[in-house]
């Protein structure tokens, strides 16, 4: 199976720099990697891209696919647009209120649209073991179908942007229980780490049974994100 890494810019960045970002990232040759960019919706435009490795996803959908959701953008929006994954689930937009049952409708709806959701799982406390998992992992397991296309990212709160990073230990249990779980439903799914990862950081981190990673912070750093594309790509 190739070999992924997701960059979530958040909001961050202006058409500039994403016109830049474009740039540079369509030079990057990898083997065995793919690259997924995920900015702000309104610049998704502004990323073009000239590289079969490379890819548009955006950070978030509407659970619904049309109508009375103002400020939401749908996933027939997003396509038009040439995305192809979204993230779902993240704990920034978990912490304000969303529901498993909300989850589990964005990935149902990806899934229909032809996007592939990036289900970002994870427990909240570094001293929390991994039972909050098994809950998030469920509703993957009821949103999708066998064969369908998943991405799984192992995104610790307690790690996101606080330089904290779980032992690769820990994130070999994550793995284990996310496979696991998933095992008999036959999903075509890759895991990824995600949680401070920076360009130190990510040749450890890759001893631990993962696909890839979905980088925060250091994708605002475009010479640093490329190394670490790098650094998986060799791996
Ligand atoms: C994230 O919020 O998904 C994330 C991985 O952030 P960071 O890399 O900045 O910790």
């Amino acid at each position: 199976m190739h070999k992924l890494v997701v960059a979530n810019y958040k909001m961050n960045g202006d058409k500039k720099f994403f016109v830049s970002v474009a740039k540079k990232i369509n030079k990057t040759k990898a083997k065995d990697t793919k690259i997924v960019l995920c900015p702000p919706f309104v610049y998704l435009p502004f990323l073009k891209i000239k590289n079969k490795n490379v890819y548009l996803g955006a950070q978030d959908m509407s659970q619904v696919q049309n109508g009375k959701s103002t400020g939401k953008v749908s996933p027939t929006m997003l396509k038009e647009f040439g995305t192809e994954y979204v993230i779902v689930g993240h704990s920034e937009i978990r912490c304000n209120g969303e529901t498993e049952q909300t989850i589990k409708q964005k990935i149902k709806l990806a899934i229909d649209n032809q996007l592939v959701p990036i289900v970002c799982v994870g427990e909240k406390d570094k001293s929390s073991g991994l039972e909050e998992l098994s809950s998030q992992i469920q509703s993957i397991l009821d949103a999708a179908a066998q064969g369908d296309n998943v991405v799984i990212a192992y995104v610790p709160v307690w790690s996101i942007g606080t330089g904290e990073l779980p032992t690769v230990t820990k994130i070999n249990k994550a793995v284990q229980v996310i496979k696991k779980q998933i095992k008999d439903k036959k999903l075509n799914a890759s895991i990824l780490y995600g949680g401070s990862v920076n360009e130190q950081n990510c040749t450890e981190l890759l001893k631990s049974k993962i696909d890839g990673f979905l980088l925060g912070g250091v994708s605002l750093k475009v010479d640093k994100f490329l190394q670490i594309v790098k650094v998986v790509d060799n791996v």
